[in-house]
Formats: C-alpha cells, structure tokens, sequence
C-alpha cells in the first residue's frame, strides 16, 4: 500500500490545493483534519503528516508526532523566533521538513542565485526585484529576503548593504550595495528576479509563480522524501539534492 497521509488544515486554500494535487504523484490522503478533529485518533490510520495550518496548531501536532514517531512536513509560517526555536528543538526528534516556501522553482532559484553570486563576484551589481498583487501587505516578500539573505551570505555583507529603492540625486551605485524593489498590482501570485549586471553583460535569473499548486505538489514531494529518512529537520534545499 502507498504512503498514507494525515493532511492537517484540510480545508484551508493549502489544504485543498494539496488533497487535489495528491493522485498526480500517486498518493493518497488517509485522513484530513482540520479546527477540533481529534489528531490522535485520524494519526492511527497515517504514515506521515503534513500541516497547513495556524502556527498555533505546530507545538502540539509536533508533540503527537513525537509521541507516536511519525514524519511530519511543516508548511504553516508566522511563529515568532523564540517560539520557533523551541519547536525545532521537538521537530529534531523526528524526520521533520520544515519549508516557508516548498515551490520545487523557488528553492532551484534560492541554489542558482547562490552559485551565480559566488561565481560572478563583487564586479557583477545585484539588484532584487519582486512583484506581487495589489492586496499583499508587506513587503519585500519573504522569498525576496531569504534570497538577498544568501547574496549576502555569498558576499559577506551584512543588512546594511540593502537598498530599498532610489529616489532623487542618489550619487553613483556603490559596488557593495545590494538593490531590492518591490513592485504590485492586479493579481500576480509573485514574480522574483535576480540580476546580476556587469560592464558589457547581465545575468538575470527569474522565477513567476501562478498557481498555488506548485506549493502543495512540492509539500507532497516532501512528504515522500522524509517517510525515509532518520530523525532530524531538513527543508528543500534536503529534500531536492541542492546543498
Ligand atoms: P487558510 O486560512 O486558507 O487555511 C488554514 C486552515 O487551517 C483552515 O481550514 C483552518 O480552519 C485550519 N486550522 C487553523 N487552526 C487549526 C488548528 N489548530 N488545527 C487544525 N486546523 C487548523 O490558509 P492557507 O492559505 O491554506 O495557509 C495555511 C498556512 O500555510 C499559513 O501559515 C500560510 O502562511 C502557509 N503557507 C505556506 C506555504 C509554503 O510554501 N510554506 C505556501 C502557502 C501557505
């Protein structure tokens, strides 16, 4: 028999996405929890769990977890530091992949942006530009910060070399500085571009997302890859092969 899933936040835009997502890689959703549905009992029938949920549901989804030694891949965001910390500390105790972003895209996009910064060096000007829809709230995106996270990573930079758009007699670019521009408007899902820009060429490297679709096939991914492994936390750089 097939591996079978406990999908938690089943009715959730996540968690619908993910129940019709499931045939196309084969798998099958042994039961879908959601607000008030007893855990323990829906857990008896599963091999592995994927939550997409609240960040208040983890802490005890992870204890039961613990409990009965089951996988578990975590999509739900929005816990603070501290309370994160404490939560990877319990996820480490079984195979655990924990992703802000399970697009297959996005996390090749995180590996490419890596390599081209560390291969083109600090002659080569980076700037980020992301876009997304007229309703989102903040901003750059989550995505757009954990790439310029690794650009500065790969050029020992700290935060202070981001700039968040230019207006005015901003003197000439510097070459340590790091551009971020966020653009919105209509219904864009989120478009993230990052370019790398010479004398005489420019690389850019970009990634549209249109559907959610393309989350919950990569938290499927997921779930299959972690059945497998020994007991610690992965994300998808793990589950892809791209460390
Ligand atoms: P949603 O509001 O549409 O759905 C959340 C569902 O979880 C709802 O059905 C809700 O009733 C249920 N829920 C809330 N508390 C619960 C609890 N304690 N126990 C069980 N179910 C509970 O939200 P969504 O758009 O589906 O997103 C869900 C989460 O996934 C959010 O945290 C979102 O940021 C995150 N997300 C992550 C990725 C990623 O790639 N990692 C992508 C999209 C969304």
């Amino acid at each position: 028999m097939g591996l079978r899933i406990l999908l938690n936040g089943a009715k959730g835009r996540m968690g619908q996405a993910i129940a019709a997502a499931a045939p196309e890689l084969g798998l099958s959703i042994g039961a879908a929890t959601d607000v008030g549905d007893n855990l323990g009992a829906a857990l008896e029938k599963c091999d592995v769990i994927i939550d997409f949920s609240s960040h208040q549901a983890t802490s005890a989804l992870l204890e039961l977890a613990v409990a009965r030694r089951k996988p578990i891949v975590i999509g739900t965001t929005g816990h603070a530091a501290a309370e994160k910390a404490k939560l990877l500390q319990l996820a480490a105790q079984v195979p655990c992949v924990w992703a802000g972003n399970f697009s297959v895209g996005v996390n090749l996009l995180f590996a490419l942006t890596r390599r081209a910064a560390g291969v083109l060096g600090n002659d080569y000007d980076v700037e980020v530009v992301e876009m997304h829809h007229r309703f989102k709230k903040d901003a750059p995106s989550g995505t757009a910060a954990r790439l310029l996270e690794i650009i500065l990573e790969e050029r020992k930079l700290t935060a202070k070399a981001l700039r968040h758009g230019r207006e005015g007699i901003t003197g000439e670019r510097q070459p340590t500085e790091v551009g971020v521009h966020a653009l919105r408007g209509g219904d864009v899902v989120g478009d993230h571009t990052v370019m790398f820009a010479a004398l005489g060429e420019r690389i850019e490297l970009t990634h549209k997302a249109s559907d959610r679709g393309i989350f919950a096939r990569g938290s499927l991914r997921a779930a299959q890859w972690v059945a497998t492994q020994k007991p610690g936390v992965y994300d998808m750089q793990d589950v892809l092969g791209l460390r």
